[in-house]
């Protein structure tokens, strides 16, 4: 595993969402990388503050429904069979 793979994973790292074999070989790498260490503490700081913001109850509610907007739009019928 190189710098690039592990910091692509780190968002799962530190949310623990990596399979115990992914979370163990990111694991490895970032104890013995100082550089990855460092992104790894970045990102962990990054999910704090998200964390206590959503605390707070101030979250923009924006994206979900964005995403309720998308499926709405999808078009009917698309999976529909023949016959
Ligand atoms: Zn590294």
């Amino acid at each position: 595993m190189n710098c690039h793979e592990i910091r692509s994973m780190a968002d799962a790292y530190v949310d623990r969402e990596l399979k115990g074999l992914e979370h163990g070989r990111v694991e490895n790498h970032v104890r013995q990388c100082p550089a990855c260490q460092q992104w790894v503490r970045m990102v962990q700081r990054t999910r704090d503050t998200v964390r206590t913001k959503l605390d707070r109850g101030r979250a923009p509610d924006r994206l979900t429904e964005r995403i309720r907007a998308t499926l709405n739009d999808a078009p009917r019928g698309t999976f529909e069979t023949k016959g």
